[in-house]
């Protein structure tokens, strides 16, 4: 795209773009309108413009391309998207009875490569720029025909290696499209430096911090970045954000079986954690090729979880959604073709 994309720019923004086609300025609430509000997805269809300027004007708007969608027994929409350069993303709309919530990519790809996890299998290719991230987000609401209530930035990519976008792309979804910050969860690995620059953001949204071992040396294993970034360091940081922002952070676990679910890694995790006021949620493996992982049984689940709540950390189990369109967490693959239907 060779101009900035009108879609991710305020209103005050499209109001000087507006003007200088030579448009009068009502005409920007209205661009505004129909783009954060209908999900228009060409320049030509918004049809309270006068016919001349749609034809003439040959915009891009900055929304992407549905190339594919799967639908998932419960109900959960997995989008395979195709961006401007080509490039495929995943997105995920997850309804219940009483919201929506978009499962965000903030990346194509992942540089991250942790063990389980089909995105960081693939490989990196690029940031996700402020328009692409909020394209999911309308491009769901507007499918699903649904207005979207909560997000999680936890699909393909670590957010906080696209931290300004991130920060942008949450300005516009508050203020432009409506959703709270409070109804929103960035979920990350852990970057050296970049919690901090987060909490300096200053906003409502819930941290999510992937942990998935108690010890450096188990996690290290699972998650190669967590070399760099070791764990007392990483909770370190953590603690500083909650006293800097007066906001709590989750700890996602994902139990792997044999592997980091047991009895005595759920007390070193309780040991852990102790005095923390911070929030477990504990998420079984979900399935992915090139990996020889397996999924614990409910049984092995609720006693990990019983010994953390035993020792008062407050814990829950995270329901799996979408998993029979390969849409639950950690199955995110831009791959066409690989995935069944
Ligand atoms: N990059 C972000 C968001 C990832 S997805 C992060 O790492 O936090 C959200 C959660 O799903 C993370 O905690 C991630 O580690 C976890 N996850 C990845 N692969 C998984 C899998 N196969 N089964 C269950 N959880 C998985």
């Amino acid at each position: 795209m060779h101009s900035r994309p009108l879609l991710g720019q305020t209103l005050t923004e499209l109001t000087a773009w507006v003007t200088a086609q030579g448009q009068p300025a009502y005409r920007a609430k209205q661009l505004h309108q129909w783009l954060y509000q209908r999900g228009v997805r060409h320049f030509q269809d918004i049809t309270v413009f006068p016919k001349s300027w749609r034809e003439q004007a040959q915009l891009e708007l900055g929304r992407s391309h549905i190339a594919q969608r799967w639908i998932a027994r419960d109900g959960t929409v997995k989008y395979l998207l195709q961006l401007h350069d080509g490039n495929l993303i995943e997105t995920v709309g997850i309804p219940s009875a009483d919201r929506l919530t978009v499962c965000v990519s903030s990346q194509v790809g992942c540089p991250m490569a942790c063990d389980f996890c089909a995105t960081g299998k693939q490989g990196f290719t690029r940031n996700l720029a402020v328009h692409e991230i909020l394209d999911q987000v309308l491009t769901v609401q507007t499918d699903m025909a649904r207005r979207v209530s909560h997000l999680v930035f936890m699909g393909m990519g670590e957010p906080l290696l696209n931290l300004d976008a991130l920060v942008t792309a949450i300005h516009r979804l508050h203020q432009d499209c409506g959703i709270s910050q409070r109804a929103m969860t960035i979920s990350t690995v852990g970057v050296p430096q970049q919690i901090a620059r987060l909490a300096q953001a200053q906003l409502q949204t819930t941290l999510a911090v992937s942990l998935h071992a108690p010890t450096q040396e188990l996690r290290q294993r699972l998650i190669p970045s967590g070399r760099h970034y070791p764990l007392e360091q990483l909770l370190a940081d953590c603690r500083d954000y909650v006293a800097r922002t007066k906001r709590r952070v989750s700890f996602e676990y994902t139990l792997l079986r044999g592997v980091n679910d047991t009895p005595e890694l759920a007390h070193q995790l309780a040991k852990l954690l102790r005095g923390f006021q911070s929030h477990v949620n504990l998420i079984p493996y979900n399935p992915i090729a090139d990996a020889d992982y397996q999924r614990p049984t409910m049984e092995q689940v609720q006693a990990f979880q019983r010994i953390l709540a035993g020792e008062h950390i407050a814990v829950t189990v995270r329901q799996t959604r979408g998993l029979s369109a390969q849409a639950a967490c950690g199955q995110l693959r831009s791959l066409v073709g690989t995935i069944a239907k």
